[in-house]
Order: C-alpha cells, then structure tokens, then sequence
C-alpha cells in the first residue's frame, strides 16, 4: 500500500481546484513551475494528481512521477530517504532500535545530560537520526563493558579476598542500577578456560586489593586507569 497522495498535497498547502476534488483525477496548482500562479491563470490546475494510482504530472512543466517522489521534491530529501521513512512508520508500528529504548538515567549514567530527542531528529533529518542512534548505541556497549570490567573485579575480590556473597550483593545491585545484565556475563567470563585479554589486567589489580603483600601494584597507565574505576565500582 502506498501512501495516499491527496493528505500528502493537502499537508504541503497545495491549492486544489475544488470542483475536481472527490474525483479519481484532482487538479492543483503546480508547486514546482507555478505557472499556473501568473496573472491571468487563476482559472488553471497544471498540476494532476491521481488518486488511485498515487502518481502526479503537470500538464505544463512535464514534472511527473509516483506519491515518493513527489513528497521527495516537495521536502527536498532523497526518494529512498522518504521510502525508508515510510517502510518505518507503517505496520504494526514502529519499532525503536535500541538506543532509542535507554532510558533517561541510562544516559545519565553513560554522562550525557538528557535523552536525545530521537522522534524529532527522525522527523527532521533520517540521516544524522541514523548517526546519533549509532552513535549512542557504542557509548552504552562501551559502558556496559566498563561496567562488567568493574563487576567481574569486584568477583574477583569477593573469591579471593573477603566475602563472596558480598560480591554477588554488590554485582546485583549495580545491575539493578544500570538496568544490564552483570553477574551472568561476569560469571561466564570467569569460568572460560580461555579468558579475554583485558581480564588479566583487572584480575592483577583486584588481587592487589585482597593482598598487596602478595601481589605488588600494576603499574602501567592502563592498570591505574582500571584501578581508579575498581575503586569506585558497584555501590
Ligand atoms: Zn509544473
């Protein structure tokens, strides 16, 4: 089903001739040559729309085409842009990536001040829309990885150092907190014969917390860097 070509004119102020409208074929002054808009025309409708086959011409300027690419001249964006925005809306509604479903503390959390406003950007420019979801979408991965770095040192303390069950307290709360899964992925992680690289790092620095005698501090950048998140990790 395509978009109905009548409301989209009727939105973009076109002036119908009114004795045409109701039928199969309604006339309109041509917004692309306006033409018909000299002196002397008021009488003329260059432009017809079709309203079963939701294609336009003018009779005049030969401008012609389907309901798309009319309200591409008429917005001045890409055809495929308007298609895609429509394949979008229409349906069983649209669906928000992701992104768009964060909410508002979420993105506090990540350090921005307000939740982009999403549904106005996509109505203004699909494009930087697109480049924004994205965009947020990595800060909130990135995130979420920091977070499981702090979560599984915060493990790591609670088997080797003080309390386990602490640990798990604590792991389960900040995932409240942040609304992501910690303690499954963490626990998968730690149980993987073959740990991913970033581990070791973390694991040192959290061993260093349950016995600096034993293990001696990191000293690297990157090591300080995991330091400083471990200790303001999961409260
Ligand atoms: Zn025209």
């Amino acid at each position: 089903m395509l978009p109905e070509i009548l409301p989209v004119a009727e939105r973009h102020g076109l002036k119908f001739d009114p004795k045409t409208l109701g039928k199969k074929e309604a006339r309109a002054k041509c917004p692309f040559c306006r033409a018909d808009s000299a002196p002397g025309k008021e009488r003329k409708f260059y432009l017809s729309l079709n309203t079963q086959d939701q294609v336009f011409k003018c009779w005049f300027c030969g401008e012609s085409g389907g309901v798309f690419r009319f309200i591409s001249l008429l917005e001045g964006i890409p055809e495929s842009d308007v298609m895609e925005r429509y394949r979008e809306q229409k349906g069983k509604g649209y669906k928000p990536h992701p992104a768009e479903r964060l909410s508002l503390h979420q993105y506090r959390l990540m350090g921005y001040k307000q939740k982009p406003d999403f549904l106005g950007l996509r109505k203004c420019d699909l494009r930087i829309y697109k480049r924004k979801r994205d965009e947020c979408w990595q800060d909130w991965r990135d995130f979420v990885a920091g977070e499981r770095r702090s979560a599984f040192q915060t493990l790591i303390v609670g088997i080797h150092g003080i309390n386990f069950q602490e640990a798990v307290q604590k792991i389960r709360e900040r995932e409240k907190e942040i609304g992501a899964e910690l303690l499954k992925p963490v626990l998968n992680i730690y149980s993987l014969s073959e740990r991913p690289e970033w581990t070791e790092q973390a694991e040192a620095f959290a061993l260093h917390v349950c016995d600096p005698e034993k293990y001696p501090f990191p000293s690297t950048d990157q090591q300080m860097k995991g330091a400083c998140r471990a200790e303001r990790s999961p409260k």
